[in-house]
């Protein structure tokens, strides 16, 4: 099987049932239509259903077919890059600390919602941990744990021995820690969040993908194979899998394909010595390593990018070799899963909110740090459907640019990443 095949992925053999979600048949009436089942456009349509607004999500595939069925599954409220001062730089203090309570209580929106619709994906906040190898990648964490913790957040920071207490690995020598993350089985929580949409009213259609989204009388007109909704508003949430649906949204960030692996499950006492409280981790490094276990003591890493034909020889020494450094306790790494998804990444690596014609909203771009940010950007567009100024949205809206020369982005993030990965050695 293709790594890119959502069946690879572990977390499709691990996940609670996916809830009945037949393909649309016949033309409706909607006041909403949603583009992609993944957590922007699932948690739009649960926002919409719970104000009373008839939405209709329509998806290619199934929900979580995309990144959202098969990331790392660490709900982190932070930038993978930017730190809170960056925003006040960049948008002014009003929106720019807007914008930093937003991504600040963005984890916590996911564990509220999967109390609250009782969601089974094997939810555990107990922190997330940004941890350093070298001492200029800690300063880079201290900045980050000092700028946070300015702003009211719950954060630590952690010195080499409590950091080796809570990784279980020597490697780092200290470490940066939201208390308000944590992980989940990201294909659960994407099945569960379609399923509390459905409980709430909304209806989600897979094996229906929009094949053109047209101005028609007033109106937008989404076709797809089995029939058409015609809606007052559509919200655009295919992040990086839409295709040609919009060409300038697609032209507007850069497909990255990162790869994850599982391990077979591990003996208990090893099990129990890496990340023995249940935390994850994303190290600071340029290329950044992730680690987490699973409930069956897998060990999950995460999110390298690899460049060559043998991809499954290749995921397989570099992830060998590098759980070998950080838990040498293992001494035999026997990967069980290896898979992969693409992310979307902008060039200012800011979630980017569209309008992009009257009535026609788009929120994508979370590279790489999207279970958070794209579970709040869908209450942020159900926000805006609903008549919310833009003004008022803690996320600013961007005009659409597509990159100049966006078919050599991708050669170009490549070479980004080699270098990159260069500079973390050592
Ligand atoms: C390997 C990997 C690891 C990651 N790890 C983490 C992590 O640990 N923590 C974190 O915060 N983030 C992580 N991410 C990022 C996170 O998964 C994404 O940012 C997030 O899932 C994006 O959700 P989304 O709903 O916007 O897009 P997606 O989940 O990609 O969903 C888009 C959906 O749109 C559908 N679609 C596309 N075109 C059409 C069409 N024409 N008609 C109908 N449907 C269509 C697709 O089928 C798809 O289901 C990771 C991503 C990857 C790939």
């Amino acid at each position: 099987m293709k790594t890119s095949d959502p069946r690879s992925a572990l977390w499709f053999s691990t996940a609670a049932p996916a809830p009945e979600t037949p393909p649309l048949q016949g033309d409706r009436r909607a006041d909403a239509c949603i583009v992609g089942a993944g957590f922007t456009g699932l948690s739009a349509a649960l926002h919409l259903a719970e104000a009373g607004v008839d939405a209709v999500v329509v998806e290619a595939e199934h929900p979580g077919f995309g990144a959202s069925g098969r990331n790392h599954g660490q709900v982190v409220p932070a930038y993978s890059k930017h730190n809170p001062e960056d925003m006040v730089a960049r948008f002014g203090k009003e929106r720019g600390e807007a914008l930093n309570r937003w991504v600040q209580d963005s984890a916590a929106l996911v564990f509220e919602l999967i109390r609250r619709h009782g969601i089974d994906c094997d939810a555990v906040q107990n922190g997330w941990l940004m941890p350093a190898h070298n001492a200029a990648r800690l300063a880079v964490a201290r900045a980050k744990h000092d700028q946070w913790a300015a702003r009211g957040a719950a954060v630590d920071f952690l010195d080499k021995d409590k950091t080796a207490e809570l990784t279980g690995s020597p490697h780092y020598i200290g470490a940066w820690m939201h208390r308000g993350g944590g992980n989940i089985q990201p294909l659960g929580y994407a099945r569960g969040l379609a399923r509390a949409a459905q409980k709430a009213g909304a209806a989600i259609h897979a094996a229906s993908p929009a094949l053109a989204v047209e101005r028609s009388g007033g109106r937008w007109r989404v076709k797809t194979p089995g029939g058409t909704v015609t809606a007052d508003k559509v919200v655009l949430a295919t992040n990086a899998y839409g295709g040609d649906l919009w060409p300038a949204l697609a032209k507007s960030i850069v497909p990255v394909r990162l790869f994850q692996s599982a391990t077979l499950p591990l003996s208990d006492n090893i099990a129990r010595s890496i990340l023995p409280q249940g935390h994850s981790i994303s190290d600071s490094r340029r290329v950044l390593w992730s680690f987490r276990k699973d409930r069956f003591g897998r060990l999950v890493s995460g999110a390298a990018p690899v460049f060559t034909h043998d991809i499954r020889g290749s995921v397989t020494r570099l992830v060998t070799g590098h759980i070998q450094s950080v838990f040498p306790q293992v001494d035999e790494v026997k990967l069980e899963h290896i898979w992969d998804g693409r992310i979307a990444v902008t060039t200012d690596r800011l979630p980017h909110l569209h309008e992009l014609a009257e009535g026609l909203y788009a929120g994508l771009g979370y590279s790489g740090r999207g279970i958070a940010m794209a579970t709040g950007m869908g209450k942020v567009l159900a926000a805006r459907v609903r008549g919310t100024p833009l003004a008022e949205l803690p996320v600013p809206a961007f005009p659409v640019r597509p990159l100049p020369l966006h078919a050599l982005s991708i050669p170009i993030a490549r070479l980004t990443i080699a270098w990159q990965r260069w500079q973390d050695r050592g």
